[in-house]
């Protein structure tokens, strides 16, 4: 879930202020209403955060029975959000995505048990296939989490 406080009441966050100059601020919803027309007077660019990134895609391929419908691993695509910034020693922000709950590929069965021993290769593998023939190449490494494998993914 995306979750970038406020910086003024550490609520969600919905909008970027960016100025040259000054750090980049983040404000919710509400904050934004109040102070736009001043932040905007003083020389600060108001933007949504979904206007600011570009869409971003991560894979899951579930690997584990407690996420999976039967006994066989699938693959999904899903719409990244941003999670969190990481800001470096001069400031700088660069905005670290996660997936989303926008699902964008529902899950496609893949022919591998979850009890194969052999799962985590032969499911990338499938997986690779399904996703190209769904118009998707992946251009990550998968990574293996407890139940789940993901890679980010592009439109191909
Ligand atoms: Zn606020």
């Amino acid at each position: 879930m995306t979750f970038i406080p406020c910086w003024t009441c550490a609520q969600p966050a919905t909008h970027v202020l960016t100025r040259e100059g000054s750090n980049t601020l983040h404000a919710c919803d509400n904050c934004t209403r109040i102070d736009r027309a001043e932040a905007e007077s003083r020389g600060w660019t108001v933007k949504s955060i979904a206007e600011t990134a570009p869409t971003t895609y991560t894979a899951a391929i579930a690997t584990a029975s407690d996420v999976v419908e039967y006994v066989f691993c699938d693959v999904a695509v899903a719409e990244d959000d941003i999670i969190t910034f990481k800001v470096d020693s001069e400031g700088n922000e660069t905005p670290v995505y996660g997936m989303s709950n926008r699902i964008v590929l529902e899950p496609v069965i893949l022919p591998v048990r979850v009890d194969d021993d052999d799962k985590l290769t032969k499911a990338t593998h499938a997986a690779d296939e399904i996703l190209a023939a769904h118009g998707w190449s992946v251009t990550g490494n998968w990574e293996i989490a407890d139940n789940a494998m993901y890679a980010a993914v592009e439109r191909a």
